[in-house]
């Protein structure tokens, strides 16, 4: 069945090739034109795929983790050792399977170094984590309907979400990495127009202050927006994987592309400039001049920043965003109007709670109670935070 096409692609290199510009068109026409065949990965037939791949690249291997009741998942890992000894850095994606342009990212950075530009040190990646999700254009892992970054550090004796995250955890940890970066394309599948930043876990006990303060300075270093999330209730950032690592007392942040699920070319490029200005902080590789037009510092002048999702829309309705991603707002500035759908009385007007940067915002006009419909990075006092 197998030896009937020329060649096979897998969805990874499918995003690492160059001619791209969605990829969920992509999938189509890999499926329309039968170079994918219907995908399973419980499959045998699908290892040869990735046999290909192993072929193809000798730093790439892939680990198995058992699923339970569930069957096995691969997951692939890229290790590229430097000329000298020198610190582990560890680079995520594709954690969310709907997000692409941060694999990309992965790939391209790994294919950089491995002309011979990394100096020193270790970098290992998995740029692919959510690989099932990913042929599925799915934010949770399909067969269990999880999401992989609300899992770690995980449980090896677990669902399958959380035999996946034990086992990166486990992988990522034994290497004592001096930096974990973790890239996403968006906070949300259906934001398309988000602007690129990284994002810093909460602080968290007095265990973990010296990764909380590393990962800080690392993240100014990536030219990057940085954006600070503060605790909340539920504790959702302790389940995340830059979270987890944190509280264990190593440095990992996030970094959020924009433009989820379409491979922007700028902000992939954002992606890779940032992730290679984290490694020459390092030493580990050769700084590069940044050429980048949209790249959004914080125009704040460095005063800390803050994740926030306020406000939250109370009425049903048709919304006019007034605002867009990138642009700053005062306090009390009205930045939206909801009007009832007759549109017979007029628009309620929405307004910022504070200044700041508009991160992103949702790509519907139809609101309704309690709907998420923007991210904020606000101005608070540095005290609170650092
Ligand atoms: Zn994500």
């Amino acid at each position: 069945m197998i030896k009937k096409y020329t060649r096979y692609y897998t969805w990874a290199e499918w995003v690492t090739d160059g001619n791209f510009e969605n990829t969920n068109a992509h999938c189509k026409v890999a499926t329309g034109i039968k170079i994918f065949p219907a995908f399973n990965c419980s499959k045998t037939k699908n290892l040869a795929l990735y046999r290909i791949m192993e072929d193809k690249n000798p730093q790439t291997s892939f680990f198995e983790v058992s699923g339970g009741q569930n069957s096995a998942v691969k997951i692939e890992q890229m290790v590229l050792h430097g000329k000298k000894p020198g610190p582990v850095v560890w680079l995520t994606a594709g954690i969310h399977g709907d997000e692409s342009g941060c694999v990309r990212v992965v790939r391209e950075v790994i294919k950089r170094l491995k002309n011979g530009k990394l100096r020193c040190g270790t970098v290992y990646a998995f740029p692919l984590l959510n690989y099932s999700g990913s042929i599925n254009n799915s934010r949770l892992i399909p067969k269990s309907q999880e999401d992989l970054n609300r899992l770690f550090p995980g449980n090896k004796d677990g669902s399958l979400g959380e035999r996946i995250a034990h086992a990166v955890f486990s992988k990522i940890t034994e290497s004592n990495p001096v930096v974990v970066l973790d890239i996403h394309d968006d906070i949300d599948a259906n934001w398309i127009k988000s602007v690129s930043y990284v994002l810093v876990d909460p602080k968290s006990g007095f265990r973990s202050s010296g990764a909380y303060k590393a990962t800080n300075k690392l993240a100014e270093k990536t030219g990057l927006m940085v954006v600070r999330e503060e605790k909340t209730k539920n504790n959702e950032w302790k389940k995340t994987l830059s979270g987890s690592l944190i509280l264990n007392n190593i440095p990992s942040m996030t970094i959020e592309l924009g433009n989820t699920n379409t491979s922007n070319k700028v902000n992939v490029n954002l992606g890779i400039t940032s992730v290679w200005n984290a490694l020459a902080s390092l030493g580990i590789v050769e700084p590069k001049q940044l050429n980048l037009k949209s790249f959004i510092k914080n125009k704040f002048s460095g005063k800390p920043l803050v994740y926030s999702d306020r406000p939250r829309i109370k009425m049903n309705g048709v919304i006019k965003f007034l605002i867009k991603p990138g642009d700053v707002v005062k306090r009390g500035q009205i930045i939206a109007e909801i009007s009832n759908k007759s549109r017979k009385t007029r628009g309620t007007a929405v307004k910022a709670m504070n200044n700041g940067i508009l991160l992103g915002h949702a790509n519907q006009n139809v609101a309704h109670p309690g709907f998420k419909t923007f991210s904020f990075a606000v101005v608070k006092n540095s005290s609170t935070i650092l």
